[in-house]
């Protein structure tokens, strides 16, 4: 009987994690999940509410009531019933996710329901820390980077691909502001995993991406969909 795999991708913001991460779930038939949309699912329900991003109390306990689910291959994330694919991806919300994200119980929290979401199944992973901390005996796993030029052009080009009137110097000073935060916070910061294989993206196109990943996760499995985690 096929066992499950977790392939984790980790990243700094705008490497490319998600593309990749939804094209590689696709080829190999697993389920892919976007763990930092949870953050952002969080962030949005606390800004809605006037919850400062920073104010564990009430984070902590957002967190946990949150019902955060993916429908059609996690293209879209709903929030207690609601559709927030578009609402969690506005500068304002990233903005607040990185914030609530650094901390604990707030982590705590989406750490767990990602477990749970990889229960039974082979998934494709993306965040911050799932080679680190969520999955840390995971079959495969990938730190995607890329120059953060590079990385700021792609996330202007996405926003504005979604419609998003946006200032490429407001985009990449917000994600330098963002990786900084990742990078440095105390709880389960942005670190490579020593174990996992570095996949620079500068210079490359999405499809040689996709298949240097795809060469990895065969390398390591044995037949692409069969291994242990
Ligand atoms: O990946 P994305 O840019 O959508 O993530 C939004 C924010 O959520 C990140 O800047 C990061 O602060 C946080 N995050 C995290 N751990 C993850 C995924 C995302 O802290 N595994």
């Amino acid at each position: 009987m096929a066992r499950c795999v977790v392939v984790a991708i980790d990243g700094p913001a705008g490497a490319g994690k998600s593309t990749i991460a939804r094209a590689v779930a696709r080829r190999l038939g697993y389920v892919y999940i976007d763990t930092g949309a949870m953050y952002r699912a969080v962030a949005l329900w606390a800004l809605r509410n006037g919850i400062a991003p920073d104010d564990s109390h009430k984070l902590d306990e957002l967190a946990r009531h949150a019902k955060i689910e993916f429908t059609a291959g996690a293209s879209t994330v709903v929030l207690n019933g609601e559709d927030v694919t578009a609402a969690i991806r506005e500068p304002e919300v990233s903005d607040a996710a990185s914030k609530a994200s650094a901390l604990p119980g707030v982590r705590r929290a989406m750490v767990d329901a990602q477990r749970e979401m990889a229960t039974g199944s082979s998934v494709v992973m993306e965040g911050r820390d799932i080679g680190t901390v969520v999955f840390p005996d995971a079959a495969v796993k990938i730190f995607l980077d890329a120059n953060p030029d590079v990385r700021a052009t792609r996330r202007v080009e996405e926003l504005r691909g979604k419609g998003m009137e946006v200032g490429a110097e407001t985009v990449a000073q917000e994600m330098a502001d963002r990786d900084r935060r990742d990078r440095t916070r105390t709880e389960a910061p942005l670190v490579q995993a020593p174990d996992a294989i570095y996949v620079d993206t500068t210079g490359l196109t999405i499809e040689e991406v996709e298949e240097a990943v795809l060469k990895v996760i065969r390398g390591r499995v044995s037949n692409g969909k069969d291994v242990v985690r």
